[in-house]
């Protein structure tokens, strides 16, 4: 099938183009996990990925991802959430995704423990940082981060790994590059307030115009949609 051809050239380009960043900050390609978004894409993208060796993918709808997790449900897929999840959709993500990218309230960590808990899951959970203050995204504040890292010391089905951001989109992917230091220095500030460095392993940060800044500036899991899938119809 030309559409699986396609896919697996976009996504072996993308591994060689992670590869490379890797090599130019002079890291170990292997702490560089690529997520596949394959929101809007059907099962059968996910299928194919699948078949080329990803198994990693990231889904910013939990009803969507539901339907594509039980058409897949005998690969051996990791299910990241990437969108804004609304608390009354937190029970539901809990049994559906393995690590959720977007927490950004402590309530969030809770209701997720309790509900991961009770289904016999865990969860991996990494704390979205807004940095820009952009009215339309989602996301905590530095200043809110103390409160949030506390609130998952005592749970026991989920744990905090790390931080993710969206930056403000520029034209030009080196207009990222501050952000995603930027984020460093959060990460940096909160290790010196005595937050366990296991709660901050993660950054999750660049997407398929930035990915290759966003390794070079520390990433360790890149969340790319169009440079694998191929254009999504607009939203
Ligand atoms: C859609 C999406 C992506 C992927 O975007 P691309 O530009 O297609 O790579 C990454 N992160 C988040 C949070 C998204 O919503």
């Amino acid at each position: 099938m030309p559409g699986n051809v396609a896919l697996h050239t976009r996504l072996a380009d993308v591994r060689d183009r992670v590869a490379r960043a890797a090599a130019r900050a002079g890291r170990n390609p292997s702490r560089i996990r690529i997520v596949a978004v394959s929101k809007t894409f059907d099962a059968s993208r996910v299928r194919s990925a699948a078949q080329a060796g990803q198994f990693d993918f990231g889904e910013n709808k939990v009803q969507e991802a539901q339907q594509k997790r039980a058409e897949t449900a005998d690969l051996r897929i990791t299910w990241h959430f990437i969108g804004h999840l609304q608390s009354n959709k937190a029970r539901k993500a809990a049994a559906l995704f393995d690590v959720i990218h977007s927490i950004d309230d402590p309530f969030l960590i809770q209701k997720i423990d309790e509900a991961a808990g009770e289904a016999g899951r865990t969860l991996e959970l990494l704390v979205q940082v807004d940095l820009a203050g952009e009215p339309t995204k989602h996301g905590a504040r530095e200043e809110e981060l103390p409160a949030i890292f506390d609130a998952a010391g005592p749970c026991r089905a989920v744990r905090l790994s790390g931080l993710m951001m969206i930056p403000p989109t520029s034209a030009d992917p080196e207009g990222a590059r501050h952000w995603f230091r930027k984020l460093n220095g959060v990460r940096d500030r909160l290790l010196a307030r005595g937050v366990d460095g296991a709660m901050l392993a993660e950054l999750s940060m660049g997407m398929s115009h930035d990915y290759e800044i966003a390794i070079e500036e520390g990433a360790t899991l890149v969340r790319v949609g169009t440079a694998i899938f191929g254009s999504r119809p607009p939203a």
